[in-house]
């Protein structure tokens, strides 16, 4: 597994350069940057230019904190029962999505005395997840008592459908988020996910929150992605086998060769975040061979008809490219039946990892 920093700055740079004047990229880096590893993508993005970081339980914003000194980050889960002093102690910001949240960070507040604490208003404006339902909102924006002790620093939302600009949604969304804001003033505003910065400039507000498009997923599905691919992956064939008497591939005997024909075996499977879904169904590339994914994909091994290749190609060491240029993780995400959050964000430990445009990195940090 191959994680090209440099790609990843160089789309946080494209998604910022879409933003006007005035307006900020962050970057959300939860589930260890969807599974490319946080410890190498967020100083990657620190040092691109990205100030401004998400993650979503305390726990990967303590971790994130020992590598970034000097960023805002904020943590999308909010404060839950005993953990305010790690939010104080790493300089977290949460967000407050229920009126639980928001008495709990005045409490705290409260009871440190001092400054006010900053943090963040979550409000739902068509998720109904998480985030203060509107009218909570409107009765909060009303009776601002239960913010005292508190520093609103961003107002956000969330969108539901961003991915499909022709849904009716993202307009009601966008208009009951400014309906709200015009009722905080002060805090900065922020409604986009990664789609969501495809969708018009009255989208943007002060702060951009991507995540997916950062690491190569196409925040535009109906269109050519703008995004740069950032992981490649490449299993190893470790054993070929000749078939020349018809008989079945795999367990459940589910692919069946009829004649002749080649298996290439490869040493990855879904223990390692290469889904079973994608058996009988998926595919990969032997140099510019596509090659097709036969049988069910097991636990630590997956099989490849390779019939096609010349013998010379598919012999043991030789690699098939899982996820690359020719095979992007929005195309194995369509073949496992998913998106390529899902593919990303399973990609295993046991993978071997390199980082390149890491040094370079480094050396802009
Ligand atoms: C995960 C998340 C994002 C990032 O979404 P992408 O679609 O990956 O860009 C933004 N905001 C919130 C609240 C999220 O949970």
């Amino acid at each position: 597994m191959t994680v090209d920093l440099d790609a990843v700055a160089a789309n946080w740079r494209r998604l910022n350069d879409r933003l006007p004047a005035g307006s900020e990229c962050a970057a959300v880096v939860k589930a260890d940057a969807y599974g490319l590893g946080a410890g190498k993508v967020a100083p990657a993005l620190a040092a691109a230019g990205c100030r401004t970081f998400f993650v979503a339980h305390v726990e990967e914003g303590v971790r994130l904190r020992s590598l970034l000194p000097s960023v805002a980050i904020f943590v999308f889960h909010g404060p839950a029962p005993g953990t305010e002093s790690d939010f104080l102690a790493h300089r977290l910001t949460p967000v407050l999505n229920a009126p639980d949240q928001i008495e709990r960070w005045g409490r705290f507040a409260a009871q440190r005395g001092g400054l006010p604490l900053e943090a963040a208003l979550h409000v739902d404006t068509g998720m109904a997840r998480l985030g203060l339902a509107p009218a909570d909102a409107l009765a909060l924006a009303d009776d601002r008592r239960k913010l005292d002790g508190l520093r609103l620093v961003l107002l956000a939302s969330h969108l539901a459908c961003a991915d499909d600009p022709a849904h009716p949604l993202n307009r009601t969304q966008l208009r009951d988020f400014s309906a709200i804001a015009a009722r905080f003033p002060g805090p900065g505003r922020s409604l986009a996910n990664s789609s969501g910065m495809f969708l018009g400039p009255d989208w943007l507000f002060d702060l951009a929150r991507p995540g997916a498009a950062l690491y190569g997923v196409n925040p535009t599905p109906d269109h050519p992605n703008p995004m740069a691919p950032t992981v490649r992956l490449e299993g190893k064939i470790i054993q070929v086998r000749e078939i020349d008497t018809p008989q079945s591939v795999g367990y459940g005997a589910t692919h069946r060769a009829a004649g002749k024909e080649r298996i290439a075996t490869v040493a990855v499977g879904y223990a390692d975040g290469y889904l079973r879904s994608l058996g009988n169904r998926g595919s990969g590339y032997l140099g510019d061979l596509r090659v097709p994914l036969v049988g069910r994909v097991s636990m630590d091994l997956a099989t490849f008809d390779v019939s096609a290749a010349p013998e010379d190609a598919a012999r043991p060491g030789a690699v098939i490219e899982l996820i690359g240029p020719r095979h992007t993780v929005d195309a194995l995400a369509a073949q496992a039946g998913t998106i390529g959050y899902e593919i990303l964000t399973s990609l295993g430990n046991r993978y071997h990892r390199r980082y390149v445009g890491e040094k370079e990195a480094h050396e802009r940090a």
